[in-house]
């Protein structure tokens, strides 16, 4: 960790740590009667409040300590968006132990990797993954015992997941008096292992400071905009990059909270909105498609929705207007990633930007945003230099501040800063006003004949066409531009667009060459762990496309 030198006047104020049990302890005291309602895995609705979500926090943390977890250790969970996940959240982080959360969408094998890796001791997990864990229980060999979250009748007899527990008797089992401890801001507080496209997962591991930090900084009216008049709902999972910060922005807010559990196709989805007047939400694009395609085919409109976050990957500028033009709710384009905590940028507009016409102004916002404050960026050449902001040159992207990661856990893939930056492997422009656009992540990009071509904008011109429902473009090898852009197109169910049609929508758009060279169209788009297209897939599977000679 860096070191600064001290001042010889150092201030006079108190130091006191910033730690995420401070969070729990204050949405109890503050708005203590505020609700947090859950689907449950069970298929109920559960409903309690902030004060009974720290209660039970309080009994999980007395559990945990006597099953001898200690400071700095590893506590992993795979869990749907749902209360008790939250009440673990503050449980492990708070009494000084690790949250490890762990996605359930990996193979097991890699589940197996990263438990071991982490050297978790306890593993709690929802009763849907029990099949999940019967498979790669045996081979994480650091794994005390593992807890079932739910209630004593939902335990099985016959189980080869060895020393099985009950959560709910741990927790009926303890005391609610429990002290937080008071320690180092920079402990280690969660774990989240990046999918990992290529090679093996690698751990970013986040402190009580770079938390407390990065919610604050995302609670904040241009970022995620949360205040105790909202209800928010995060349909982004608390098993990745701990659903963006909601978990612990929220209850900083005071905002009710509404939890989905497993339940994220539309109907379900869209229901939950409408009988909790959910007001904010958050997601990547894949999810939101699902809704929307819902609404449409009910004709639905909501009644509440006022805004919402897109990230993960690019927002299509389609979503983005179908939003807001059908359904009146604000987007606000984000952009971030595992090892940021996630949040790097949010877009919305300034002052000076209301006067502009509607166009001008969506032109903006469909750009990843400006840095929230805590975030510093650049973009450099291959050579390193920094690149200007001017809104058309692009480079790669690097980025730092408080909850950005300065290593992976234990060091996997050694020194990863540069000059004290860390490169985010993505392809951007920056402009004057600090608008960042993402062209492309640099192991995407397509090299056709000394140029970039950014596969994002290809993607979203696609996605404009009325008859297409998902695209994805990726280079594919040409005996004299080396790469060339293969269009791979999901249609709407029942509408119909021809190759020649898709590739003359092009036309003035966008640079002839830029242009696909072809465009195939198939059932489904291979989709990874984290709801982002697998491009690295698609490239296997056409690399022995031929492209049509011109
Ligand atoms: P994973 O979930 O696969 O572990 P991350 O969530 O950390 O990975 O993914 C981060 C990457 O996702 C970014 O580096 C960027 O390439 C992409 N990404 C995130 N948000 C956006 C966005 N709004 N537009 C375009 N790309 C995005």
């Amino acid at each position: 960790m860096e070191q600064y030198p001290q001042s010889p006047l150092m201030g006079q104020m108190m130091s006191r740590p910033l730690l995420i049990s401070a969070i729990i302890e204050h949405a109890d005291r503050n708005f203590g009667g505020n609700e947090i309602v859950s689907r449950r895995v069970e298929g109920d609705i559960h409903r309690y409040t902030y004060r009974d979500c720290h209660r039970r926090a309080k009994q999980l943390a007395n559990a945990l300590t006597k099953l001898g977890v200690k400071m700095g250790e590893r506590v992993g969970t795979i869990a749907w968006n749902g209360y008790r996940h939250l009440e673990a959240y503050y449980a492990i982080s708070g009494s000084g132990a690790v949250l490890h959360t762990i996605n359930p969408r990996l193979h097991p094998e890699q589940i197996a990797y990263i438990a071991n890796h982490a050297e978790d001791q306890y593993i709690l997990f929802d009763i849907t993954f029990l099949p999940l864990v019967e498979a790669f229980a045996a081979q994480c060999s650091s794994v005390k015992g593992f807890i079932l979250m739910g209630d004593a009748d939902r335990m099985l007899a016959t189980t080869t997941i060895p020393n099985l527990m009950c959560y709910e008797t741990l927790i009926a089992e303890n005391s609610p008096d429990y002290a937080w401890p008071v320690f180092d801001e920079n402990a280690a507080s969660s774990l989240c292992y990046t999918s990992g496209t290529t090679g093996n997962p690698k751990g970013a591991l986040y402190s009580h400071r770079s938390t407390v930090l990065h919610s604050y900084a995302s609670a904040m009216p241009d970022s995620l905009n949360v205040s105790a008049r909202d209800t928010v709902l995060p349909v982004v999972p608390m098993f990745h990059v701990n659903a963006w910060g909601l978990p612990y922005s929220v209850p900083l807010t005071g905002a009710k909270m509404v939890f989905p559990g497993p339940a994220l196709d539309g109907k379900s989805v869209y229901e939950l909105f409408e009988a909790e007047q959910v007001t904010f939400s958050a997601g990547v694009p894949t999810v939101w498609l699902g809704l929307l395609n819902y609404m449409v085919q009910n004709e639905l409109k909501f009644s509440s929705f006022k805004r919402t976050v897109i990230g993960g990957s690019a927002c299509p500028p389609a979503m983005m207007k179908a939003f807001q033009q059908q359904h009146n709710v604000e987007v606000v384009h984000a952009w971030g990633m595992t090892e940021m905590s996630p949040l790097g940028t949010c877009g919305t507009l300034q002052s000076k930007h209301l006067a502009l016409s509607a166009y001008a102004q969506q032109a903006i916002l469909e750009k990843q945003g400006h840095a929230i404050f805590g975030v510093d960026m650049k973009i450099v050449g291959d050579d390193g230099a920094e690149l200007p902001w001017d809104g058309k040159t692009y480079g790669n992207l690097l980025v730092r501040g408080p909850w950005i990661i300065s290593s992976y856990f234990r060091n996997e893939g050694g020194d990863v800063l540069v000059d004290g930056w860390f490169p985010t492997g993505d392809v951007a422009t920056i402009d004057a006003d600090g608008y960042m656009q993402i062209t492309d992540r640099s192991k995407d990009v397509i090299k056709s004949g000394g140029e970039w071509i950014g596969t994002i904008d290809l993607e979203n011109i696609a996605m404009s066409h009325p008859a297409v429902l998902q695209a994805a473009c990726i280079g594919v090898a040409h005996p004299k531009w080396d790469e060339r852009p293969l269009l791979l197109v999901v249609k709407k169910p029942g509408a119909e667009v021809t190759r020649e049609a898709l590739l003359a929508f092009y036309e003035g758009k966008i640079a002839k060459f830029w242009t696909p060279d072809d465009i195939a169209f198939i059932d489904a788009l291979p989709i990874g762990a984290t709801g982002k297209i697998l491009k690295n897939k698609l490239r296997e599977q056409f690399k022995d496309h031929v492209l049509p000679t011109a």
